[in-house]
């Protein structure tokens, strides 16, 4: 078994993969992207589709920013999105050196995403960030499942913040995905959630983009079905969500790539 990493230093951190992709969803669709996962996230949504990333680090190495920065460069693309597991739970030395290289980035004209689970607001890095993508989670455990989170909830607080920080200059995104229900359709206490949640919210995200995307760690015509019925169940309730610029669709790298790594 692999020993656990040593804590990161001045200038690295903790990553799983880092390459050149095209963005599947949102706001930055089809971009060419260098997407840096790092690894680590304080949550445990049994259908994370980067698990080698968020549940544990067997795959992490420590890289320096430098090198970061060099392959980045090799790939040049518009657009570089930190993601993960969770980006911002970082040690405040780690967070440090993301900054860093956050501040880099910027100042070597890439435009930078990040994607996070909306727990962890850090003020201090968001004049690096052109887009914050924030994908709320809350309560989604199975039962039976080993992958179980303690604390698996948003902290409304934080979301608050983000919303009336980035949302309103216009970077921001919100994310959820809508789990299945066992006869396939979307699951309607899922919907409830964030209609809830956007009314929480309040004004503040009248003008921000909400997305929605089914659960999909099944490949193929099984993801495209839970789309189609995502789709139907959004416009039979169309009135309902007329508040909000809601959009349902497809994580297209899925439709694409299936389950394949690093696509
Ligand atoms: S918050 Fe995101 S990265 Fe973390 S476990 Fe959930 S889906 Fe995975």
């Amino acid at each position: 078994m692999r020993a656990p990493l040593p804590v990161p230093g001045p200038g690295f951190l903790r990553v799983t993969e880092d390459y050149l992709c095209l963005e599947g969803e949102g706001l930055t669709l089809g971009a060419p992207t260098h997407l840096i996962r790092l690894s680590g996230c304080d949550l445990r949504c049994w259908w994370c589709d980067s698990k080698q990333s968020s549940f544990d680090e067997r795959e992490a190495r420590l890289i320096p920013i430098a090198r970061l920065l060099k392959r980045v460069g090799a790939a040049c693309p518009a657009w570089v999105s930190m993601t993960g597991g969770e980006p911002l739970w970082r040690s405040a030395l780690e967070l440090a050196s993301l900054g860093q290289l956050m501040k880099a980035l910027k100042e070597r004209g890439y435009k930078v995403k990040i994607e996070s689970n909306g727990r962890h607001w850090r003020p201090e890095l968001d004049a690096f960030i052109d887009l914050w993508s924030v994908a709320p989670k809350w309560d989604g455990r199975k039962q039976g499942l080993a992958q179980r989170s303690p604390a698996m909830d948003f902290d409304l607080g934080t979301l608050r913040q983000l919303c009336q920080g980035p949302g309103r200059t216009g970077r921001l995104q919100l994310k959820f995905v809508i789990t299945t229900a066992p006869q396939g359709s979307p699951r309607p206490a899922d919907l409830a959630r964030v209609k809830a949640l956007l009314k929480a919210l309040g004004p503040e995200v009248k003008q921000v983009p909400i997305y929605l995307t089914p659960e999909g760690l099944l490949p193929g015509a099984d993801y495209l079905e839970r789309n189609r019925r995502l789709g139907a169940a959004i416009q039979r309730q169309a009135k309902a969500w007329a508040d909000w610029d809601i959009h349902v669709a497809p994580q297209w790298h899925r439709v694409l790539h299936g389950d394949a790594r690093r696509r």
